[in-house]
């Protein structure tokens, strides 16, 4: 078959792929520093290794990209090519990230998922908005899950039972 990503498309892929220390995650980082939040990256023995763990909170926080995830908005678009391909592998992820919630959840971490069209993209909310939202799930120990997403209509919450917060 034809690959007929170009190579923008596939770098951009590639970058979902890899996962980790994407642009997104670093801008919020550098942010809840700079406010003083301290966490540890990528903890490995947790479930899901999120992407920053809050021990004096019991918080940890997942940066999602909306390809790699399968966020129905507006970053989110079906490759040209292999979409097979692409949808089983993105379902897999989805139903991951499900297990990982909820197993996290149950060993008593609270968990907020900050999805990439927050922080980036035409429908994303200004960044002293998120991270006021980030630092309110953080200090105020009371959800147990709550995800951060873009302004778009509609959109889907890709994960249920927990608060979702639009931001406008
Ligand atoms: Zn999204």
């Amino acid at each position: 078959m034809a690959d007929v990503l170009t190579r923008e498309q596939r770098r951009h892929n590639m970058q979902r792929v890899r996962g980790r220390n994407t642009k997104p995650e670093m801008l919020l980082r550098r942010g809840l520093h700079a406010r003083g939040f301290r966490y540890r990256l990528h903890r490995r023995g947790l479930p899901g290794r999120p992407d920053l763990v809050f021990p004096k909170h019991h918080a940890v926080i997942f940066v999602h990209g909306c390809f790699w995830h399968g966020h129905d908005c507006p970053l989110f678009k079906w490759p040209a090519t292999r979409q097979e391909f692409w949808s089983e592998k993105i379902e897999r992820n989805r139903a991951r990230d499900r297990r990982v919630i909820e197993a996290l959840k149950e060993s008593g971490w609270r968990v907020l998922v900050v999805w990439e069209c927050a922080l980036r993209g035409p429908k994303r909310s200004p960044f002293d908005e998120i991270l006021e939202d980030v630092a309110t799930f953080l200090t105020g120990r009371q959800e147990s899950f709550q995800e951060l997403f873009c302004a778009s209509e509609p959109i889907r919450a890709a994960f249920r039972g927990g608060a979702a917060i639009r931001r406008g």
